[in-house]
């Protein structure tokens, strides 16, 4: 059972506060509205902040029903009787960063392009007060770089949450150069407080599981492209083979395809390696808009409506 408040806020002796009760959630799009929700669901007051107000609505209905939907899981009993409109209520959205000042922890979750990135930190860091830890949810952008635009490389870590993130219990954390042992014990604490666990890994593009999973996609992208078998073939081998519970294009469907061309163009230029070359079919399915669940249409189609 989730507590129905968080603990209260108080600050240790290095001034991080060390049990947030308010969050900040920046990225409203695929990933953040999860993180949005897993928080509330745990008693969390949650300020919910993106540029497009429109991602916002389409957030909060989304939420609406994925609470209602995902407590209904057979098998998954921590998730039975989720109050949706508590819930929701502990949710505060808006399109003005500088409603972040008052929180006590934040997690970033907007798309995932360095440009944007670095002139969203140089704001949360500006507005946030400087006890409050940033944690980047990034696909496979150094935690490093993303430190060094702030004025508090120490209390920047990353959180790569699984999507959907409330049904997924593992965290991938990135310790960067100059992150603290006490951020990351900070970071620990707030996930057992979601029910959740962290594998610390150290700071290279992609980290583990974009390393990897991105390479996975692209190449299963190449052979879309090369004719060697249909997305929906690929995707049988995947589950019938492995034992997956899906296969590589669902999962590119799922994350988004703009999400994955991002992530491997980050990985083609933090290693330089020919091999995270993104697909051209990748790269057109992006310029033509199919961006998978997003947009209702990717190696398979959704109706053209938004299905996240
Ligand atoms: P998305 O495109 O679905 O959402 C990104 C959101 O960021 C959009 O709603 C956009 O309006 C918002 N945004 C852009 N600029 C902003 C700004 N200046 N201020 C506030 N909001 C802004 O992307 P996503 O898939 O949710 O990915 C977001 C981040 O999370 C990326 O870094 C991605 O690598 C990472 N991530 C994604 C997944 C996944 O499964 N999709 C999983 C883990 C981590």
């Amino acid at each position: 059972m989730r507590p129905a408040q968080p603990p209260p806020l108080v600050s240790d002796a290095a001034g991080l506060a060390s049990h947030p009760s308010t969050i900040g959630v920046v990225g409203a799009g695929t990933i953040g509205r999860g993180v949005a929700q897993s928080f509330a669901e745990h008693g969390f007051s949650v300020v919910l902040v993106d540029i497009d107000a429109a991602v916002l609505t389409s957030a909060t209905s989304s939420m609406r029903q994925l609470i209602r939907l995902q407590s209904l899981f057979v098998g998954s009993e921590e998730r039975t009787g989720i109050d949706v409109e508590a819930s929701l209520a502990r949710i505060k959205t808006s399109t003005d960063v500088a409603d972040l000042a008052l929180v006590d922890f934040v997690i970033e979750n907007v798309t995932e392009d360095w440009d944007i990135k670095r002139a969203v930190y140089q704001d949360i860091d500006r507005i946030t007060r400087p006890e409050v830890v940033l944690a980047a949810n990034t696909s496979a952008i150094p935690i490093t770089r993303v430190a060094a635009v702030t004025g508090r490389p120490d209390r920047v870590l990353g959180l790569h949450f699984m999507n959907p993130v409330p049904m997924m219990h593992m965290v991938e954390v990135m310790r960067g150069v100059h992150t603290s042992q006490k951020t990351l014990d900070l970071a620990a604490g707030l996930l057992r407080a979601l029910g959740k666990e962290g594998v610390v890994v150290g700071d290279f593009p992609g980290f583990i599981t974009n390393r990897v999973l991105m390479l996975t996609i692209n190449e299963a992208i190449f052979s879309v492209q090369d004719g060697v078998a249909s997305a929906c073939d690929i995707d049988r081998i995947f589950k019938g083979c492995f034992g997956h519970k899906m296969g590589p294009l669902e999962t590119g469907d799922l994350i988004g395809l703009d999400t994955i061309l991002n992530s491997i163009t980050v990985l083609y230029e933090g290693y330089r390696d020919s091999k995270y070359r993104p697909a051209p079919l990748l790269q057109q399915m992006v310029d033509a808009g199919h961006l998978g669940r997003k947009t209702g249409r990717g190696f398979y189609d959704y109706g053209g409506i938004d299905v996240r």
